[in-house]
């Protein structure tokens, strides 16, 4: 035992404190029952792809039912993945889908919380007292074994078809003597630490992941790698039990690439004597393509695998959280359906419900949703809503929208609030095409649709007419639209759609004519919101200006 100690001091010499000293400055949670504390652990690249996008959802969404928590860990143990600023490319990813770490890393530098630091580079000292640990109660060794030494092994072992690793008679330095350990540490020689595994092979475990239910796998046999040589980080193994213990994770989601390493964190969770998290892990984010093929969401090929897609086309977050959703349980679009003005926050998550082969993402579904959930706000939030993302990506609209905001309200408003709303933008950059022509500021280099009358002289004749004669901006809607069938009759177009289709050669035209020819002297378009609301909302004057550019 005296050897085992002088060993883990030879190691760890600046390891001062004791794992029971360490383990009170991370107090159990005071949480409700079944709160759930979850995190998202990236490495810090500077961005989050959709499927980690999905996962921290999930994890948001796992706590926000539970009244738990959801923290943001900083992975950077993987130096080479390291990108400057990668933590604030994180966080506002995570920011434009309104997923808020209640915990965790805020910024580049700062941290909100107390079982922190919540970024794995500032946590060496803790890692280095579990393993000092487990180094003195001989579950952990030092190994010498060059890369050459490894790479012979593992040729050995494919030449015998055998497993590929470091264990049993192939794990060279777990037989060596304290002694020579020391003697060669003291020389200088460069070496891991690796866990002295207990497991055996032939035993079987189970793992009770909470999407997939019960897994079997053979016991971990390996002497992994817990601190690496060169900076002396653990390896992502050690360093999820550790921290995910101090932290109180309860559940880990994570990618199902993790699902075979379950055995080597089942080891650690055990020799370390912590209690295991539960497990939920999830399945990658496909697409069908234009082949009718399955495959992965490919950040190259698919626009929509980048975050920063939903933040230039303006997508609401809450929208976007209601699609992720739809794609992460199978029963909630139902659910949806049946509660379409529900939010998401009544809706909870079930584990049982999520996919195990893949999420599918759809870019349709996607549209249809968001184009629901803006269909359904008030003209008043659609503005708040809007203008964020207007100052940012459509300034010229954005100071029309600021100079005239009860106009443009009042715009946003023509065929909202009622039953069926109109659905015309599924994104704030939908909404410019939607209104320009609402602005005479806008409304120049014109491109009028004519549609069925395009003879000028009849164009002027109708109109002429039309707003001498018949227009009055007092008129109720039926007054308005029955005075557009009169002059029908008057000038020769049929007022009645069913007269005109039992006898089309009877009439120049139909109401519907005349009405496409209102609009499109008045707009340029062939397709708007409601007529009889544009043309109130526009007033004379600027009715007649309009009508004054067709020549
Ligand atoms: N840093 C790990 C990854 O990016 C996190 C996995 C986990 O959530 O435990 O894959």
């Amino acid at each position: 035992m005296m050897d085992l100690k002088e060993l883990a001091d030879i190691m760890f010499p600046d390891v001062v404190e004791t794992r029971e000293e360490l383990e009170k400055k991370y107090p159990e949670r005071n949480l409700p029952d079944g709160a759930e504390v979850t995190r998202f652990a990236p490495s810090p690249t500077g961005f989050v792809h959709m499927g980690s996008l999905l996962s921290a959802f999930e994890d948001f969404k796992a706590a926000k039912d539970t009244n738990g928590v959801f923290y943001l860990r900083i992975e950077d143990t993987d130096t080479e993945r390291t990108v400057e600023n990668g933590i604030t490319g994180i966080l506002t990813d995570l920011k434009t889908f309104d997923i808020v770490p209640d915990e965790g890393m805020i910024s580049e530098t700062e941290e909100k919380g107390i079982y922190g630091p919540y970024i794995q580079s500032k946590r060496k000292n803790i890692y280095h007292v579990y393993a000092k640990d487990l180094v003195q109660k001989g579950l952990a060794y030092p190994c010498f074994c060059t890369k050459k030494e490894l790479d012979e092994t593992r040729e050995i072992q494919e030449l015998n078809k055998e497993r590929i690793g470091y264990y049993g008679s192939y794990a060279k330095c777990r037989c060596l003597s304290c002694n020579d350990a020391i003697e060669r540490i003291k020389k200088g020689e460069k070496y891991v630490v690796r866990l002295k595994s207990q497991g055996n092979f032939n035993n079987k475990i189970v793992l009770e992941d909470r999407m997939r239910g019960r897994i079997e796998f053979p016991e971990n046999d390996m002497d992994i790698v817990i601190i690496k040589s060169n900076d002396r980080l653990p390896t992502y193994h050690f360093a999820h039990a550790i921290d995910d213990h101090l932290m109180h994770t309860t559940t880990v989601m994570r990618g199902e690439e993790w699902i075979p390493s379950y055995p080597i964190h089942h080891e650690l969770f055990k020799v370390l004597g912590f209690k295991e998290p539960q497990y939920a892990h999830l399945g990658l984010v496909l697409k069908i393509d234009e082949e009718g093929v399955r495959r992965k969401l490919s950040k190259r090929k698919d626009p929509e695998a980048s975050v920063s897609f939903y933040h230039e086309k303006g997508i609401p977050p809450e929208a976007t959280k209601l699609y992720l959703m739809t794609i992460a349980n199978s029963n909630f679009e139902e659910w949806f359906l049946s509660n379409p003005t529900g939010k998401l926050k009544d809706f909870k998550m079930d584990f049982e419900k999520m996919s195990e082969s893949g999420s599918l993402f759809d870019v349709e579904k996607l549209f249809n949703i968001t184009k629901n959930y803006i269909s359904r706000m008030t003209a008043d939030e659609l503005y708040d809503a809007s203008l964020p993302w207007m100052k940012e990506f459509d300034h010229e609209l954005y100071e029309l929208m600021t100079k005239y905001p009860d106009y443009t309200k009042a715009i946003f408003n023509i065929e909202r609030g009622g039953e069926k709303p109109r659905k015309d933008y599924a994104s704030f950059s939908d909404i410019r095409s939607g209104i320009w022509y609402m602005y005479d500021e806008l409304f120049k280099n014109l491109n009028y649709e004519y549609q069925k009358i395009t003879d000028k002289e009849e164009i002027k004749k109708i109109l002429n007419i039309y707003f001498t004669k018949y227009y009055d901006i007092s008129d109720d809607k039926e007054t308005w639209f029955n005075k557009v069938k009169l002059m029908c009759d008057e000038l020769g177009y049929a007022s009645n759609m069913k007269d005109y289709k039992k006898n089309p050669e009877n009439y120049k035209g139909n109401v519907a004519d005349i009405s496409t020819v209102i609009r499109v002297s008045i707009t340029s378009k062939s397709q708007t919101p409601d007529l009889y609301e544009i043309l109130k909302l526009l007033g004379k004057d600027r009715i007649k200006k309009r009508i004054s550019l067709i020549d």
